[in-house]
C-alpha cells in the first residue's frame, strides 16, 4: 500500500479528545504514515506539541488562526515564538486572511499574518496559509515577501481558489493543499484548478475534523479519510493512486523537512 501524508488536521480538538489513539490506528491502517496537527490558539500550539511528543506519526504547528487572534490573552504570541524552536515544530501556521467571518478587524489579521510569515523565515520553517474570500489580499501580501526575501517556503491549505491565484502562489515556489472539498460534486470548477497543479507541487490534506470528503461527507472527518480526496485528485491528474501518494508524500517530507 503507497503511503499517505495528511497535512492538515487539528487533532488537538475536543471532538478527538475521546478516541485519538482509535483515530490513528485507522488512519495506520488506510496508509496514512504522516499527519502535521495545525495549531489555532497559542494554547493549541502547545497542545499540538503535546500530541506530537505522544504519537510518533505526529509532527507539529504554532500559529493563531486569523478568526482567532482579536479573542486570545495578550501573551499568545509570545507563546507562539516560545514554542516554535521545539523539535516537534515543522511550521508556523495557520495564519493568513478571512473575509468571510468578521471575528478579527482585517487591519490585524495582516498584522498577524507579515508576523507569521517573519517567524518562518527567521527559523526556516514551512508557513500553513489559511484564505477564505481574501485571495487578493493573501497574494498582495505573499508578493511583499517574496520581492523582499525570495521564494516562500509553505503551502495554500485548503485550496478554493481559482486558476490565477494558484499560479501566483507555485510561481512563488508555495505548494498547493487540496481537502475534501474537492471531491464535492458541485466543485467541478476546483477539480478544473487542480488539475493544472503540477504533481510535484501538490499536497493532500483532510483539516479534520471540518470538510470530510465524498463518501463519508457530513461526517467527523479524520485523517483516515484522506484516502477519499486522495482517489479523487489522482482521478483528476489521471495518475495511479500509488503515483499520487507516493509523489505528495514525497512534497509533504520535503517541505516540512521530514524523513
Ligand atoms: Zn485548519
Amino acid at each position: 500500500m503507497a503511503e499517505l501524508f495528511d497535512s492538515h488536521a487539528h487533532l488537538d480538538d475536543e471532538k478527538f479528545q475521546g478516541d485519538l489513539p482509535a483515530v490513528l490506528e485507522r488512519a495506520r491502517n488506510a496508509g496514512v504514515t504522516r499527519v502535521v496537527t495545525i495549531a489555532t490558539t497559542g494554547s493549541s500550539s502547545a497542545a499540538c506539541i503535546g500530541l506530537a511528543e505522544r504519537y510518533t506519526m505526529l509532527a507539529a504547528t504554532v500559529g493563531i488562526q486569523p478568526n482567532n487572534i482579536a479573542q486570545e490573552p495578550a501573551d499568545a504570541w509570545d507563546q507562539v515564538v516560545s514554542l516554535v524552536t521545539h523539535p516537534k515544530v515543522v511550521a508556523v501556521g495557520e495564519t493568513g486572511l478571512d473575509r468571510h467571518w468578521d471575528y478579527t478587524p482585517f487591519a490585524q489579521q495582516e498584522d498577524y499574518f507579515a508576523r507569521h510569515l517573519e517567524l518562518a523565515r527567521r527559523h526556516h520553517l514551512a508557513v500553513v496559509i489559511h484564505c477564505r474570500e481574501a485571495e487578493a489580499d493573501v497574494v498582495r501580501m505573499l508578493k511583499e515577501d517574496f520581492e523582499r526575501h525570495g521564494p516562500v517556503r509553505g503551502l495554500m491549505h485548503s485550496f478554493t481558489g481559482d486558476l490565477a491565484t494558484a499560479q501566483a502562489c507555485l510561481a512563488m515556489g508555495l505548494y498547493i493543499s487540496f481537502a475534501g472539498m474537492v471531491t464535492y460534486k458541485n466543485a467541478q470548477n476546483l477539480r478544473a484548478v487542480a488539475a493544472q497543479v503540477p504533481l510535484e507541487r501538490m499536497l493532500v490534506e483532510t483539516d479534520s475534523p471540518y470538510l470530510a470528503p465524498v463518501p463519508v461527507r457530513g461526517q467527523r472527518n479524520e485523517p483516515a479519510h484522506v484516502v477519499h480526496t486522495a482517489a479523487c485528485l489522482g482521478g483528476v491528474l489521471r495518475v495511479a493512486i500509488e503515483t499520487f501518494s507516493q509523489q505528495t508524500t514525497q512534497n509533504a517530507r520535503t517541505l516540512f523537512g521530514l524523513r
